[in-house]
């Protein structure tokens, strides 16, 4: 800008923010500098406003300054100035500006602390949106203990645009795009750093139960539903007693007020909640995972059938003595096109297992994928392959929201699908299957808990997608 290279200018130093001009050096130097602006601003549309423009100095410059800038009607102050968002002047002000901000923030805290009580989920987001809940934490920071790491960071990010405002440079360079872009990636790689030292710092000092616990809260998915924003008619929201009983389950403790015996007439264990048929819950679980894949898979695939029945068998013979022989077999969903050409059919089953069930307890889980899997391949596989002539994947849910390896590559290819016949970027897409699983799992599950005392929510609708990955701020996954 014009305005801004004139050469005499040189005497000070000066910054615009959009229309918000700042300069700093000497009195005499400043004083040619505003004389400047009075008169040649208008030409380029800027018209400067005494009353809302204010010089800080020093004490000792108070005389030379009210006499230089007399008539000016510029304000004159000694004790300092707001400046965006921060302040400029003497210690005391800068001091009493950083108390007022820290007790407003305080307030802040405790509104949100109040909100909290009947609108958990939604205070939860407030307070961490953007954050990311990675290795089973819940993303809650304590500012006071991440002030200096930020406070440094900040510096970092900024400094090449400190150094151009020092220099004076009239141009913006690139090159300070991508020394910032560098300085927010080894932000963000040591920040991780500094996460994974503290968490294998912590994870030996936990019961052996909590550390199995934390390990299948880290899996991929199953800190989804905590990173978007609670919109209910996404299916993103849970109510105060779900959300309770959702961080319960998450860190297996014990949910509050449950029956001592389920309908059934067994002990009521969060373990037997999760399995017990009785009320048929379990099923609806698994429905829901189901028609979730049903619905997005019609987006993109034809002939999406749920319950396909599989065609009779005529004395074929199958190699494990587990396959499934039975007439009227039926898997949960079939769709054509899904892996292959046009005509080839692709079928799919659920599966959901309790990983925090006594049988499966001392197992680990990337084991538990890989034996339900088998299982289901053993079941089905050859005989769709040789009698229907398609392809047979097996979608592996853990009930913390974490998926086996096969449903992990179906998924993203789902998603690949979509994201090219919605225009969304295959990130979001990935994201948003993953919180709409991971909500569904979590639904289901505070249904098996509270049975139908329970509020169950808006399930997840493919029709939203796109609006459920604006509106509910669905982080790209990485
Ligand atoms: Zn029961």
């Amino acid at each position: 800008m014009e305005l801004v290279g004139e050469t005499w200018f040189s005497v000070t130093i000066f910054a615009w923010f959009a229309d918000d001009a700042t300069a700093a050096g000497s009195l005499t130097g400043l004083r040619k500098w505003w004389s400047a602006f009075v008169s040649l601003g208008p030409a380029f549309g800027y018209n400067v406003k005494p009353s809302k423009s204010w010089l800080i100095v020093k004490a000792e410059h108070l005389d030379l300054a009210k006499n230089l800038f007399d008539g000016c009607g510029v304000g004159i102050t000694v004790e300092g100035k707001r400046h965006l968002g921060a302040a400029i002047g003497s210690p005391t002000f800068v001091q009493h500006y950083v108390n007022e901000k820290v007790e407003y923030w305080v307030s802040c805290v405790r509104k949100l602390s109040v909100i909290a009580k009947a609108q958990p989920h939604a205070a939860y987001c407030a307070f961490t949106h953007g954050l990311i809940t990675r290795m089973g934490g819940l993303g809650l920071c304590n500012p006071s203990a991440n002030a200096n790491f930020e406070f440094n960071s900040s510096i970092q990010v900024t400094s090449s645009l400190t150094k151009e405002i020092i220099e004076q440079q009239t141009c913006f360079r690139m090159s300070v795009v991508s020394s910032q872009r560098q300085a927010k990636a080894d932000i963000i790689a040591l920040r991780h750093r500094q996460l994974v030292c503290k968490q294998s710092e912590l994870t030996p000092q936990l019961p052996a139960s909590l550390r199995r616990i934390v390990s299948l809260s880290s899996e991929k998915g199953a800190s989804s539903w905590l990173s978007v924003l609670p919109i209910e008619e996404h299916g993103f929201a849970l109510h105060k007693g779900a959300f309770r009983d959702a961080l319960c389950l998450r860190y297996g403790w014990l949910p509050n007020s449950l029956p001592a015996k389920c309908v059934c007439g067994h002990g009521f264990t969060v373990d037997h909640a999760m399995n017990c048929a009785t009320g048929g819950f379990p099923t609806l679980r698994h429905n829901e995972l189901r028609d979730f894949t049903a619905a997005a898979l019609s987006e993109v695939c034809h002939n999406v059938a749920i319950e396909p029945v599989l065609q009779p068998l005529s004395g074929e013979s199958f190699r494990y003595a587990t396959a499934n022989v039975e007439d009227e077999a039926r898997l949960d969903v079939s769709a054509h096109g899904f892996w292959g050409s046009r005509h080839q059919k692709a079928f799919f089953d659920v599966r959901i297992f309790n990983p925090t069930a006594p049988s499966y307890r001392n197992t680990a889980v990337s084991s538990l994928y890989r034996r339900f899997e088998r299982d289901k391949q053993r079941m089905y596989e050859q005989r769709i392959r040789d009698v229907e002539m398609g392809s047979f994947t097996p979608l592996v849910f853990s009930t913390f929201g974490g998926m086996g390896s096969a449903a992990t590559v179906a998924y993203k290819r789902l998603a690949s699908m979509l994201s090219t016949q919605r225009g969304q970027s295959y990130s979001s897409v990935v994201s948003w299957i993953r919180c709409s699983t991971s909500f569904s799992l979590l639904r289901s599950a505070v249904t098996c808990l509270r049975g139908a005392r329970s509020h169950r929510g808006s399930p997840v609708t493919i029709g939203a997608l796109d609006l459920a990955i604006l509106e509910g701020q669905v982080l790209p996954s990485h």
